[in-house]
């Protein structure tokens, strides 16, 4: 039963719609538009005198209703959503509460992605957030394409949880109301691109070539459908364009893009091989930024990292676009590769040169957190040096969390062992990888997993639970060490079940399954101190044999 249908039998009751802040007045057209009167609102700010023709009235004239005859409506989203809630179960109006809200995410309401050969809601897949995301095909043509994702999103409206939804731990209840779409993100994969970063797929696949004549009719069709949302007023004043990844100066119809979208603050993705006067333009005009990735500090490393010897060039263009206003400087940090002293050096003169007063660092996603923890943490101490700050992100952690973690390194005994572990990092890439950067990534990986378990006392015997095929990273590592590891396509159950008495210690390959087949050892008598969660490892700071002594 669609929201419209269940909400009929509201015309019997007095209505009061509690919140006078954005989704008033969309909530009052919404119930206006089917045929429900709304008594008068309430809120707690009392700076909020009227809405239209309505007074905004405190809570407690709440307490003078009929409680059989009122139903209130709360306007706001999560959290606001729930203290409200509180609020009025406190005041003892349980039986009066209607709720129209319904299960999704922020990203639900007011996003619209293109990505893949697909549109969607959000980048949770890419992102490492959740596993699945809902996607859109393309259809036909443009307009067919929108529809369909537009009537896909009213369904949620509806309370139709998407098909790829399911378990994210973005859903919360959201009200329907004011749902126009706020961010539009172009990030076209397979994208275009003319460099060649290391750790980027984007030049090395051909499926991902947007000359390839299976994606060559996208970047028209982007365009077409943002016509269509801007002609049928989807699209809100305020909304922010991001264009991500691939390279908007040198993608297909650029001009055009550009324009239809120039009313728009946007951020732009950009290597900075060239300078895009249209972007400058929206730097200038809707206060737009561009985000420039330039991972290195010395013309050497930027060769070695994008392919090209543009070092000199890109700072150029950097100097003219910070003229139209400041940006993101981002610096993805590659253990061993680009976190040399002369680099980190290298990148500061380049934010005091350029105004810039802090540094976007992040770390490569293909390689463990934990290995990439002492190069963020050199690179802090130095930008702390010289009074310069930095933007860390990681979907794993809070900004709070990373400060905590780095402050405990700075605390902490376990420094030597990070040292000694990037200096040979650096050593093996130089000697061995240089030019097989996924070679390295490999290394890196079975690198953490044999330390640790190589800690292990002599002797256990380690298995893997799981299906192996899902596994393959570990299961490479693994091997490396002359571990047993054979349970083919079994379940984690499955395969506890049938290593149980034969075994010491059972690697858990996922996070998000630990809880899980830890309840479920319990719940058969086993010992879960046994059980290893190796991703809680690669996410650890914990230097391995202070990981086993805690975690196992
Ligand atoms: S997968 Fe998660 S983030 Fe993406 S649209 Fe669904 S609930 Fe939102
Ligand atoms: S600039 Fe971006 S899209 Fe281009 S190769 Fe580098 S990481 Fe890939």
């Amino acid at each position: 039963m669609s929201l419209a249908d269940e909400i009929v039998h509201l015309k019997n009751f007095k209505i009061v719609l509690f919140g006078a802040g954005n989704n008033a007045k969309p909530a009052l057209k919404y119930l206006n538009d089917n045929g429900i009167e709304v008594a008068y609102f309430v809120d707690n700010d009392r700076n909020i005198k009227n809405i239209e023709a309505y007074t905004i009235h405190a809570p407690e004239i709440l307490l003078t209703e009929n409680k059989s005859d009122l139903r209130i409506i709360i306007t706001p989203n999560f959290p606001t959503y729930k203290s409200i809630e509180t609020q009025l179960l406190e005041m003892g109006l349980r039986e009066c509460l209607y709720s129209t809200h319904f299960l999704c995410c922020d990203d639900m309401l007011d996003h619209f992605g293109y990505y893949d050969d697909s549109i969607g809601f959000c980048c949770a897949s890419f992102s490492g957030f959740h596993r699945t995301r809902p996607v859109f095909p393309y259809l036909d043509n443009a307009e067919a394409t929108i529809i369909d994702f537009l009537q896909k999103r009213k369904a949620i409206f509806d309370r139709v949880i998407p098909v790829g939804c399911a378990g994210c731990s973005r859903l919360r209840p959201h009200n329907m109301f004011g749902c126009k779409i706020k961010i539009i993100n172009i990030s076209p994969y397979p994208a275009i691109c003319q460099a060649k970063c290391i750790y980027c797929n984007v030049h090395t696949n051909p499926e991902y070539n947007y000359k390839n004549a299976k994606h060559s009719q996208y970047p028209k069709m982007i365009i077409e459908m943002i016509q269509y949302l801007q002609k049928n007023n989807f699209i809100d004043d305020d909304c922010y364009f991001i264009f991500a990844p691939a390279e908007i100066t040198i993608m297909p119809h650029k001009d055009l893009l550009l324009d239809v979208t120039s009313k728009y603050k946007a951020k732009f993705l950009t290597n900075a091989f060239l300078f895009e006067p249209k972007i400058a333009d929206s730097m200038k005009k809707n206060n737009s930024i561009i985000n420039v990735s330039l991972d290195s500090g010395t013309k050497e490393t930027f060769k070695l990292i994008k392919g090209y010897d543009l070092f000199e060039k890109v700072l150029t263009n950097l100097k003219k676009y910070r003229e139209y206003n400041a940006f993101e400087l981002k610096y993805n940090i590659l253990p061993g590769v680009n976190d040399s002293d002369s680099d980190i050096e290298g990148i500061i003169e380049i934010l005091k040169l350029l105004n810039l007063d802090s540094l976007h660092l992040s770390f490569e996603y293909n390689i463990p957190l934990r290995t990439a923890f002492y190069p963020i943490v050199k690179f802090v101490a130095k930008l702390k040096e010289n009074e310069l700050s930095f933007y860390f992100h990681t979907p794993y952690y809070t900004p709070s969390q990373i400060k905590d973690f780095i402050e405990l390194y700075f605390n902490s005994e376990s420094s030597s062992y990070y040292i000694e572990k990037n200096n040979s990092l650096g050593e093996i890439f130089k000697n061995e990888y240089l030019n097989d950067y996924n070679g390295y990534r490999e290394y890196v990986y079975r690198n953490e997993i044999k330390e640790l378990l190589e800690c292990l006392d002599v002797g256990k015997k380690i298995v893997l639970l799981g299906k192996i095929h899902k596994n393959q990273r570990l299961v490479a590592g693994i091997k490396q060490l002359g571990i047993s590891i054979q349970l083919p396509d079994l379940t984690l159950e499955e395969s506890y079940d049938a290593v149980k008495d034969n075994a010491d210690i059972f690697i858990v390959p996922e996070r998000r399954l630990f809880k899980g087949i830890k309840q479920y050892v319990e719940s058969k008598g086993g010992d879960s101190k046994r059980l290893l969660d190796i991703e809680k490892y690669f996410y650890s700071f914990e230097p391995p044999i202070s990981f086993l002594k805690n975690n196992l």
